[in-house]
């Protein structure tokens, strides 16, 4: 079976863990702009990573044969400086078109403060001006109240749920995201919050119409193969093989699919892995080491 992982930092991530997602049947990402753990400081820094997201990440994914996409936005928690959230929206409209950026995201609310309220509704009316997805961030505290009102800002700024992917779910706000029609995706933690046992029992519950599974791996305690090991643990539950293909693959290439950046024959029709190539003069390869060329690692070849 193939996957996508909607949902992944892997900037943050090593080789070791492109080549073990690979292995598992991981064929595309989403990595959404976000949050880095140290705050930025300048305009630039959010310039160099916008970049690194269509650029260098991009060109490393493909190293290691995993499509990678993104979603561009200003985070929540960011959006609190003002005066650099205002430089922010200002870089946006440059990123937002370029190719491989499939939603504006992730952005809502963090702790719910005037100012997110602000950023998150100007940047839903950015995503309605050009037709992009949106990815919507839930908070971690106080997320029932915080979903419902990222919904309600997503009416009011005149979106259409099915443009809208509310992510970071549980079993308190499914029902809800559901029944007022946007994409519901739930993010693995290993241990915490949504674990693989809880996400089977969603899935068996509301079955698999516009449910999303992602990892949110990113530089926290987090696992690249929770989407490949939730699929299993699915399939071991008897959860029928349609329902799991729709849930960590088909679902998240519909909705991200309405921005015309990712279709399936990117990654069915992609040209063989060449670790050979460079991005800017710079390779994923270090002093000596035997480039992978060709589709698998059976297919190594010296240069
Ligand atoms: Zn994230």
């Amino acid at each position: 079976m193939m996957y996508i992982d909607p949902h992944i930092h892997v900037t943050s991530r090593t080789t070791d863990d492109y080549e073990a997602m690979q292995q598992a049947g991981i064929v595309a990402i989403i990595e959404p702009a976000f949050w880095l753990g140290q705050p930025r400081t300048k305009v630039g820094s959010f310039q160099d990573y916008f970049s690194s997201l269509i650029g260098w990440e991009r060109f490393r994914a493909s190293q290691f044969g995993i499509r990678h996409y993104c979603t561009i936005g200003l985070n929540s928690k960011e959006a609190n400086n003002e005066a650099l959230a205002e430089q922010v929206m200002e870089l946006l409209p440059l990123y937002i078109g370029k190719e491989g950026v499939v939603a504006v995201g992730e952005i809502g609310y963090d702790d719910q403060t005037e100012a997110e309220d602000r950023y998150f509704r100007q940047q839903l009316d950015l995503a309605k001006e050009v037709n992009l997805p949106v990815m919507i961030h839930t908070p971690h505290r106080d997320k029932k109240r915080g979903t419902t009102r990222s919904m309600d800002v997503c009416e009011e700024q005149g979106l259409d749920p099915g443009m809208v992917v509310v992510d970071h779910n549980n079993e308190e706000t499914v029902k809800e995201v559901l029944d007022r029609g946007y994409w519901a995706a739930f993010s693995i933690y290993p241990n915490t919050k949504m674990g693989n046992e809880r996400m089977v029992e969603i899935v068996r519950q509301y079955g698999p119409e516009r449910i999303i599974v992602n990892s949110a791996a990113d530089w926290g305690i987090s696992d690249p193969l929770a989407v490949p090991k939730t699929a299993a643990l699915m399939l071991e539950r008897g959860i029928p093989e349609t329902h799991v293909q729709m849930v960590c693959y088909q679902n998240a290439l519909t909705a991200y699919g309405q921005s015309g950046q990712i279709k399936e024959s990117d990654w069915l029709q992609a040209t063989p892995v060449d670790q050979r190539q460079l991005f800017s003069g710079n390779s994923v390869l270090r002093g000596g080491q035997t480039p992978k060329v060709g589709s698998g690692s059976s297919n190594i070849i010296k240069n």
